[in-house]
């Protein structure tokens, strides 16, 4: 199953990528994530990126496609994958086509998580994220057992440097602006499943399941 999770600054594209691709036993390709991994790394690219991110801006595409058409070629992709957080502009997702066309696969659903503009600052401003194995919580939707602590590895939470109010405003503009045309450009293609975002977490995933079949 070849998928895209499309969504706002924190709408729960993490937290449902996390679900299906157990579910389906496909890799998680977050681009986000390997954004960070990089700046936590101190790699050249980590440190571009970084600038971009702080202050809530997009990585610039050639960046961005080149990491995502790279990871796509690799043995693990070969019976699928679940794109989360790319594309994020038209221009992406044309380059998304390309690079798919070049290896005669395409894209079976793309999965759009609608919440309302209102509910995606606290949402964002509440995420921890586990420094060990980068599980996602809320301090108030989806705490931890243990204050502070990853249920899964035990490992110290931690609040990511973008998701403070202004950024995420900042963040959500741009989605609007950049991201929400690729809606109409997946719906004309017949291959958008669009899910309620603003349900339980397990609401979210059950309709994304029910969606797949
Ligand atoms: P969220 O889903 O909360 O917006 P992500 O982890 O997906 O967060 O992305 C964090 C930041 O990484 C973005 O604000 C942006 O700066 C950068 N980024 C991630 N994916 C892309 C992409 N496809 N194109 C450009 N920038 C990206
Ligand atoms: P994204 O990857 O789209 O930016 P995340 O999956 O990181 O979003 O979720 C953002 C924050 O909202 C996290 O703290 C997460 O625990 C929380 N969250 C995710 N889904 C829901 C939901 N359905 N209801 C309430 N909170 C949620
Ligand atoms: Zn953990």
């Amino acid at each position: 199953m070849r998928l895209v999770l499309l969504g706002p600054p924190g709408a729960g594209k993490g937290t449902q990528a996390a679900q299906i691709t157990k579910r389906y036993n496909i890799p998680h390709i977050s681009t986000g994530d390997i954004f960070r991994d990089n700046i936590k790394r101190g790699t050249d690219l980590g440190k571009k990126a970084k600038e971009y991110m702080d202050s809530g801006l997009l990585v610039p595409d050639d960046i961005v496609v080149s990491i995502v058409k790279d990871r796509l070629t690799k043995d693990d992709c070969k019976d699928g994958f679940l794109l989360d957080g790319f594309p994020r502009t038209v221009n992406q997702a044309h380059a998304l086509d390309e690079a798919l066309g070049e290896m005669s696969l395409k894209l079976d659903n793309v999965i759009n998580i609608d919440v309302a503009k209102e509910a995606l600052i606290s949402r964002a401003i509440g995420r921890r994220i586990c420094k060990g194995c980068g599980a996602t919580y809320h301090i108030e939707f989806n705490p931890p057992k243990q204050n502070g602590k990853c249920d899964v590895c035990g490992e110290e939470l931690y609040q990511r440097d973008d998701d403070t109010e202004e950024t995420v405003a900042r963040r959500i503009e741009v989605y609007m602006e950049q991201t929400k045309p690729l809606i109409d450009y997946y719906s004309k293609k017949g291959i958008i499943i669009n899910v309620d975002g603003k349900q339980s977490i397990e609401g979210v995933f059950k309709d994304i399941v029910k969606s797949l079949k």
